[in-house]
């Protein structure tokens, strides 16, 4: 049985692992905070007290982690992955982080001989509930190749995106666009409520017509139209304003490292930290419509 070390049972990392378990792999688990072990031991994975214990007898280790810089310390740090990998462990790292730090562990991974993927995810954690995580991944077709059964039974797409690095400028540029598009949308029923359309009306039209996006037929940021949006649920997340935030942020520092120009990507991450900052980083990312008639 293929033996999978993961570390980072956080909100995704928990129900990914327990697809993991459902697929029949066995899961060794670690994370900072020994509850949510505790609930990899229930649905019947290994605890372990640290990344060596979880990680020394894997044939793959999958991350599940917050931020680059922690991304950086969980492999290359002391008493981290690389020290305790045995030869032939491939890694994949799902977290979402800076373009640049991928690069780096994967550089560093495949100098000491081992296969490395990114992979992060767009789905949430109803997605990672549910095994219908969307991984864009980058990584070399080998790495690749072998990392495809792993993210199966927690995927319902698995795109490979080319090199190390890729599959997290894939994410970057989707949310960036998907902001962009986000708050274009709220602007447009903003301005029709003004002008006397009624949202339904605009709904019909707009989606029939060239203003016709995801933002509008799928994730509707106004009541009625798409039952299933968070509009429905008072914003409630669905997708929090911080998490869009912080992919944001990931796409303007790439943006300004590789010299991409993109003004509206800057607009759209200003007013995400106005409505973060205003206190409404656990609200969906569609609230800004909220934000713009002045009742959040
Ligand atoms: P989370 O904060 O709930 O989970 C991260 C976990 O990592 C925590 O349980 C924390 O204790 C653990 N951790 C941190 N440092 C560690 C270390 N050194 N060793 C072991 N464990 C450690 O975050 P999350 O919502 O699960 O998100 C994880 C990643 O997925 C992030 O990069 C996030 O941007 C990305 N993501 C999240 C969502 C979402 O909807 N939550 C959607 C897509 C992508």
């Amino acid at each position: 049985m293929t033996s999978i070390a993961f570390i980072g049972l956080g909100n995704m990392g928990l129900p990914m692992a327990f697809n993991l378990l459902k697929a029949n792999f066995d899961v060794f688990g670690t994370d900072l905070n020994p509850d949510f072990v505790a609930k990899l031991m229930e649905a019947g994975g290994h605890g372990c007290p640290s990344i060596k214990d979880a990680v020394v007898k894997a044939d793959v280790v999958v991350t599940m982690l917050p931020s680059g810089t922690i991304v950086k310390n969980v492999y290359l740090g002391e008493g981290g992955v690389f020290e305790h990998a045995k030869a032939g462990t491939l890694f994949i790292d799902s977290s979402t982080i800076d373009v640049a730090s991928a690069r780096e562990v994967a550089a560093a991974a495949a100098e000491r001989g081992f296969d490395m993927v990114d992979a992060p995810v767009s789905g949430g954690v109803t997605g990672a509930a549910a095994g219908t995580l969307a991984f864009m991944v980058g990584g070399t077709v080998t790495a690749f190749d072998r990392a495809a059964p792993i993210l199966d039974p927690m995927g319902a797409k698995i795109v490979h995106a080319g090199q190390a690095g890729n599959g997290q400028a894939a994410k970057i540029c989707n949310n960036m666009l998907l902001a962009i598009s986000m708050i274009g949308t709220c602007e447009a029923f903003n301005l029709g409520r003004k002008l006397g359309l009624e949202d339904q009306i605009l709904f019909d039209i707009t989606s029939a017509a060239s203003g016709q996006s995801w933002s509008l037929t799928s994730y509707c940021p106004v009541p009625g139209p798409v039952p299933t949006s968070p509009a429905n649920n008072d914003y409630k997340a669905g997708f929090a304003t911080a998490l869009m935030l912080k992919d944001l942020r990931l796409a303007m520092e790439a943006s300004e490292t590789s010299g991409a120009n993109t003004p509206l990507g800057e607009h759209a991450k200003d007013i995400y930290t106005t409505m973060n900052d205003q206190g409404h980083g656990g609200v969906d990312f569609s609230g800004i419509m909220k934000m713009l008639d002045g009742s959040l």
